[in-house]
């Protein structure tokens, strides 16, 4: 009874957690749906050089749900993180790009660019994983070089001896890792230089603070010497201003992928705009 009472008043008291909690397992049983109805699709965000040529590009999840319209992948990549389906939904994602780049290199003005795929912690963790991937690499002619895979800080918080040797399988294909938004997670300087990371992404909240912070510049610039110190291809994300650009080069990043230079667009939109220039 007193439970009954606690439930009806948590309710009466915030009605939007409720609304919150339908939505979320909404949304979780949609996903499972969402490949084979076609509501899954890729943008791609071109990255730039130091030079301000276009050298790369980074695949990002899209869902549009038939009733809630366009899914942020910050709501639905942690859902299908707890449900498993994460490694139905990374596969997809993988086998696109990979159709993408064999696309590209067949001869296109695109068959030097890279392109980025963002993996979950969750995925590398399935011991399935690494001959995944080398089976969708084995299903196109494409030179894998070209294809990166990003991993967030959470690969810090997992089994290290396990994530290592995994990693270097991984690498062992052919393929490039990129530690993505440095900064934010669970970086450790005891494990970074036992990672085979090709390149490290600055975290966008970085990027943002650039102008107004001096400590936080001086964060930045640490962070490009140690990514350059560890032998890694330093590129920043989330540049959305021009002081943000000229301080970046200045600190001898890398590479700049922003609102600055373009947003994400579709496929179609990137080689309209991308091929031929
Ligand atoms: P991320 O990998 O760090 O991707 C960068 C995010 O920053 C993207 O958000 C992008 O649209 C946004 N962004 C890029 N430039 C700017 C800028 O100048 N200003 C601002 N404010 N934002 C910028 P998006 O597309 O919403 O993706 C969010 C996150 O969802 C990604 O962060 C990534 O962690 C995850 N995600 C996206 N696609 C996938 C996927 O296929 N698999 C997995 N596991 N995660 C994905
Ligand atoms: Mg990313
Ligand atoms: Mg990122
Ligand atoms: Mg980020």
């Amino acid at each position: 009874r007193a439970k009954e009472a606690g439930r009806n008043q948590t309710v009466r008291f915030d009605p939007s957690m409720r609304v919150e909690l339908e939505r979320a397992v909404q949304l979780e049983n949609d996903l499972r749906r969402a490949i084979e109805h076609e509501e899954l699709y890729m943008e791609l965000q071109p990255q730039f050089d130091r030079g301000l040529k276009l050298v790369g590009a980074e695949c990002l999840l899209r869902w549009r749900h038939p009733r809630f319209g366009n899914i942020s992948p910050y709501e639905f990549i942690p859902l299908a993180e707890k449900s498993q389906l994460i490694d139905s939904l990374g596969d997809w994602v993988l086998e696109q790009a990979c159709r993408l780049l064999a696309g590209w290199q067949n001869g296109t003005g695109f068959a030097e660019l890279y392109l980025s795929v963002n993996v979950s912690v969750k995925q590398l963790e399935s011991p399935h994983y690494v001959s995944n991937v080398a089976r969708t690499l084995g299903q196109h002619t494409l030179s894998p070089e070209y294809l990166q895979l990003e991993l967030t800080e959470n690969v810090f918080a997992t089994d290290m001896p396990a994530t290592v040797a995994r990693m270097h399988e991984l690498r062992s294909l052919g393929l490039r890792l990129s530690l993505d938004d440095f900064g934010t997670g669970f970086s450790s300087l005891t494990y970074i230089k036992h990672l085979p990371f090709d390149e490290l992404k600055v975290d966008r909240s970085f990027v943002n603070d650039l102008e107004n912070d001096e400590m936080n510049r001086r964060m930045v610039n640490f962070m490009v010497q140690l990514g350059h110190e560890l032998g890694m291809c330093v590129v920043a994300e989330g540049v959305e201003t021009s002081r943000q650009r000229e301080l970046l080069l200045e600190m001898g990043c890398d590479a700049l992928q922003g609102y600055l230079m373009d947003k994400p667009m579709g496929i179609d939109d990137f080689t309209a705009r991308y091929l031929d220039t």
